[in-house]
């Protein structure tokens, strides 16, 4: 059997220092968009880290040369609604030339199972590298979810980035999509009875968008 592509903690202490704040109870909907935004843009960096690059020709004031360059619009990032919405412009201020594709999943609150609303990816997937944004990943029904139905349209690659991910999603996601790698900037102690991530940092669609 292949080894499973690696789960990687993002432990750079800027992205680590605001998820702390980020967890806080008692940040406001606008903080918490903005350091949700700043850290996005942080954790773009490892996520893009081993980006296929290309040599293109350019001219310096002083010669000509081959310089490397990421083929941006080659990038998809693919958003799983609602929360993953949240990790989005920060990742576009990074790969700003990248396409963006939606999944929309809910979880049925008895079953935890997910169930698929909406499904948008642009054309010629089999030339597109797909970064899936979701940032929490709990039970990982949804992640898994989501990635099957990536698989369909046949990306060249897909990575999966959570901002906090739980021992039993990362499980989850690892049997069933053992070729994806995972990046995250925490890994949290357990689910609760209700499919919550604890500590974690309570429902982060409703955190993101001040819907409770
Ligand atoms: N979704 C969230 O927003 N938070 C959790 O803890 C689990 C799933």
């Amino acid at each position: 059997m292949n080894t499973p592509a690696p789960v990687n903690v993002i432990s750079h202490p800027l992205v680590q220092h605001k998820l702390t704040l980020l967890r806080r109870k008692e940040l406001s909907t606008s903080s918490f968009r903005r350091l949700l935004h700043e850290i996005s843009m942080l954790m773009a960096y490892e996520v893009t880290r081993d980006m296929p690059m290309q040599l293109i020709e350019i001219e310096t004031p002083m010669e000509t040369m081959q310089s490397p360059v990421i083929e941006g619009r080659k990038t998809v990032f693919v958003v799983v609604m609602r929360a993953g919405s949240g990790f989005l412009d920060g990742m576009l201020e990074v790969v700003p030339g990248a396409r963006v594709g939606h999944i929309g999943l809910y979880r049925d609150p008895k079953t935890l199972v997910a169930v698929e609303y909406y499904f948008k990816m642009p054309h010629d997937m089999h030339e597109r590298d797909a970064i899936v944004l979701d940032p929490m990943l709990a039970t990982g029904n949804s992640a898994v979810a989501a990635v099957d139905r990536l698989k369909e349209t046949q990306p060249k690659s897909i990575r999966f980035v959570s901002l906090v991910a739980a021992p039993e999603g990362i499980d989850n996601m690892r049997r069933h999509h053992p070729d994806v790698p995972i990046y995250t900037a925490a890994i949290d102690r357990e689910l609760n009875s209700h499919g919550y991530i604890v500590p974690g940092l309570g429902d982060a669609g409703d955190r993101l968008f001040g819907t409770k």
